[in-house]
């Protein structure tokens, strides 16, 4: 369970959050929606726990995971070993295992610059997916894709949370990728930022 209570995020003057209060229950994907600059992503650097200068609280499960824009892989490391070394208890075995969920077993001994951008993204989820993560972020983890890669991405990412269950949140400016994915859209608007509207299922 993801529970979140956010009073009020500033930088320097600048409000950027006010009253922001959510739970995301385990295998229940919560969407933010909400324009560029809105706040999305400090809100999710928040839940992660990587910006702990908020007013509030946030209680997180202990294994946590994040998938952000950029792969933000290793580039001197095969794409296995980009999961084996994130994952100490990860055998090779294993990671093999990971790839091959993602559809990309074939790629284990290649480098990042070696794969598509939509493969370093496959790299990248089987990554997050490897540590069995009760939690997972997804900061707008599609864009920039063409839309056949992206809908595979979506499709492939859907199948990953059924099996693993967790509480996911999902942060897109996307509507038909919020819609698919999410168990509840939450809206991010105005300055400071707040939930405009909760609940609409998919
Ligand atoms: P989104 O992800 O919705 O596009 P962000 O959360 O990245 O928006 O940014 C929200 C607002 O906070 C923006 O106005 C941005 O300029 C500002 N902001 C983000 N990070 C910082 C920072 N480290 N210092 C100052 N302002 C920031
Ligand atoms: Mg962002």
């Amino acid at each position: 369970m993801i529970s979140v209570r956010i009073a009020a995020k500033v930088f320097g003057a600048t409000p950027v959050l006010g009253d922001v209060a959510f739970d995301v229950a385990p295998g229940e994907v919560v969407t933010v929606l909400g324009p560029s600059g809105i706040g999305k992503s400090t809100l999710l650097r928040i839940v992660a726990g990587i910006d702990r200068d908020f007013a509030g609280a946030v209680t997180r499960p202990e294994r946590l995971t994040m998938v952000f824009q950029e792969p933000m892989l290793l580039p001197w490391r095969t794409a296995a070993e980009n999961l084996t070394l994130v994952h100490p208890g990860l055998s090779r075995a294993g990671a093999m295992e990971a790839l091959a969920q993602v559809g990309i077993a074939d790629k284990a001994d290649l480098f990042p610059r070696q794969l598509s951008l939509g493969q370093q993204r496959r790299v990248a989820l089987a990554r997050a997916f490897a540590g069995a993560p009760q939690a997972l972020i997804l900061d707008e983890p599609f864009a920039s894709l063409d839309p056949a890669t992206a809908d595979e991405m979506l499709a492939l990412t859907e199948r990953l949370i059924a099996g693993a269950r967790p509480a996911t949140l999902f942060v897109t400016h996307a509507e038909a990728e919020a819609r698919r994915l999410a168990s509840r859209v939450l809206r991010l608007a105005g300055r400071p930022a707040t939930i405009a509207t909760n609940g609409g299922g998919a």
